[in-house]
């Protein structure tokens, strides 16, 4: 089976700030903030949309990182990992 190395605590993710460079937090998964109604979100970059149109076939999961200096939020998608 496939799992998110994020939601299940096997490693934390670096992310900066795209705005102002300091590190940001991870917020969980977005699903768990918005639904299933992700899709209508207004997404940062193509590259992300890739990631969220196949999430279910590339096992991705997406998160939610704020940053804790400018409040700015980013989806980023986490690839799940094979576990056994
Ligand atoms: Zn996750
Ligand atoms: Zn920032």
């Amino acid at each position: 089976m496939y799992a998110c190395p994020l939601c299940n605590g096997f490693k934390s993710l670096e992310q900066s700030c795209p705005a102002c460079g300091n590190a940001m937090d991870d917020q969980g998964r977005l699903v768990d903030y918005m639904g299933d109604y992700i899709a209508y979100l207004d997404y940062e970059g193509t590259n992300l949309i890739d990631g969220i149109s196949s999430s279910n076939e590339k096992h991705m999961c997406l998160h939610l990182f704020l940053c804790l200096s400018c409040d700015k939020q980013i989806h980023v998608p986490i690839k799940e990992t094979e576990v056994f």
